[in-house]
């Protein structure tokens, strides 16, 4: 399938890969992927100040990460290239001053201690704040005064104040503006770098981009580009703006709430794939109760009618479940993936991981994976699998509820009798039968003596299946636990 929707991801690179971007990056991607069109990654730096050096890298880390690939863009290459802004300063700079040319900009040598003064007196004045066109009609002595005086200038966009600006958005309808709202803003910088505003539409037209989709705090933004598109008398890209994100409960989101960054989330162990999941539905869903999507599930199934413009409040238990789910949804091999760094990291198991101890990490995801609701849990639910000793259990956690110590002890004392005796393989059938033929033998509930046994072997009251992780301990682990709980019992 071949198409002409042509979608672009234009982060600036002043951090790392926000949610709400990671969010606007899968609706583009999934739009192209949906309609066979292309993806294009585009990076606007043009802002100096707010330069991030290592956030491009994130940027294309986390996406990467998320399964998102760009059809064009840093690394991907593309005919429309460069990818970066900060490497187009020329065409930029030309088309400024083609609009200068044709009546449509103008220079401004205006200070910025005059433009700090002007507000400063417009707030007071609480009326309409913004360019007063100070510089709108410059004679040419003034024009080549100002070049002399040393004061950079900048160009401005001249605003035809008397119309107004229509434009219809894929999601909300038709928006309008009052052009006198809007001042005369600032296309070329001082530095000769372009702002958002001229370089995002230069950008979007030669880019040839079909739709401009992204979130919905660029709404007051877009009828600067409308009118700049028509200034140029360029043909408009259609426009979808993405619901914006509320904190859990409403309000505004901010850190304090939680994580805000992809990396984030990734470094606290959630599944690329349970975060593609929560940020699909945050915004889009497919008109039924269907919840799980893989990107590939998602991209035939996307469609822009499905956006809702409402804000979408963020349910962190939400992203926990998908996690969850995510995470049972794995096979062994994959889970230990993910866990082993965990795990090195705990001192629990050494980097570089031999290949037999990842076997045995392997043998025992299946027992731990119901319980893991997130992979660094790992490190709790499992990690008396991986020490050679654990510290002492507690005396009375070896004396479970409405038993006593002479029971705990015979319980432990029979067990490490009836495991010496079962073959070093520990087969966990030849557990079982040992174990409840004890109980029986001592007059005991089964549990009775799964319970205390569970506790020496682990130093915990819940653990997997008691067969399994017998089994997965080994023999010599178990007796020698057993027997140190036993002197426990006996101090
Ligand atoms: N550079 C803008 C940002 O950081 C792009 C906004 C747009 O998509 O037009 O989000």
């Amino acid at each position: 399938m071949c198409s002409d929707v042509r979608v672009r991801f234009a982060p600036s690179p002043t951090g790392y890969l926000h949610i709400g971007g990671a969010r606007t990056a899968i609706y583009n991607w999934l739009f192209a992927r949906h309609t066979g069109g292309k993806f294009i990654l585009r990076i606007e730096d043009t802002d100096r100040n707010r330069f991030v050096p290592d956030a491009l890298q994130d940027i294309m880390a986390s996406l990467r990460w998320l399964g998102i690939d760009w059809d064009e863009g840093p690394e991907a290459g593309g005919d429309y290239g460069s990818y970066f802004q900060s490497e187009r300063l020329e065409l930029y700079q030309k088309y400024a001053e083609e609009l200068i040319r044709e009546g449509k900009a103008y220079r401004c040598y205006c200070t910025s201690e005059r433009l700090e003064q002007l507000r400063k007196e417009q707030e007071a004045a609480k009326g309409w704040v913004g360019y007063d066109r100070h510089c709108l009609n410059l004679t040419e002595q003034e024009l080549q005064a100002g070049k002399e005086s040393g004061v950079k200038s900048v160009i401005r966009f001249k605003i035809p104040r008397e119309n107004r600006t229509v434009f219809r958005d894929l999601i909300r309808g038709e928006l309008g503006f009052e052009n006198s709202t809007l001042d005369d803003f600032v296309l070329l910088k001082s530095d000769g770098f372009p702002t958002y505003h001229l370089a995002n539409v230069i950008d979007d037209h030669f880019m040839k981009i079909s739709h401009v989709m992204r979130g919905d705090e660029w709404i007051p933004s877009t009828p600067r580009h409308v009118l700049l598109y028509q200034a140029f008398g360029w043909e408009l890209p259609q426009y979808a703006h993405l619901p914006i994100f509320l904190a859990p409960g409403g309000g505004k989101l901010s850190k304090r709430h939680g994580a805000t960054s992809v990396r984030e989330y990734r470094e606290k162990g959630y599944l690329p794939g349970a975060l593609f999941n929560f940020l699909l539905l945050l915004g889009w869903n497919p008109g039924d109760d269907r919840e799980l999507f893989t990107l590939q599930a998602a991209a035939e199934e996307f469609s822009m009618e499905r956006i809702n413009a409402s804000p979408v409040a963020l349910s962190f238990e939400k992203l926990d479940w998908f996690n969850g789910l995510y995470i049972r949804s794995l096979g062994p091999e994959e889970l230990a993936g993910y866990c082993l760094p965990y795990l090195q990291q705990a001192g629990l198991l050494v980097d570089p991981c031999p290949e037999e101890r990842f076997r045995y990490l392997v043998q025992v995801m299946p027992l731990v994976r119901e319980r893991l609701k997130s992979i660094p849990e790992i490190v709790n639910l499992a990690d008396f699998f991986f020490l050679e000793e654990i510290p002492a259990p507690q005396k009375a956690l070896l004396i479970p509820k409405k038993m006593d110590l002479n029971q705990s002890l015979q319980a432990l004392e029979g067990s490490v009798d009836v495991l010496r005796a079962v073959s070093s393989e520990f087969k966990e059938t030849d557990l079982e039968e040992a174990l409840r033929s004890l109980a029986a033998k001592l007059g005991l509930q089964d549990g009775q003596v799964f319970m205390p046994l569970r506790v020496a072997i682990s130093g915990r009251t819940a653990t997997p299946g008691i067969f399994e992780t017998l089994h997965a301990l080994g023999k010599e682990r178990v007796l020698r636990r057993i027997q140190n709980a036993v002197e426990v019992l006996r101090q």
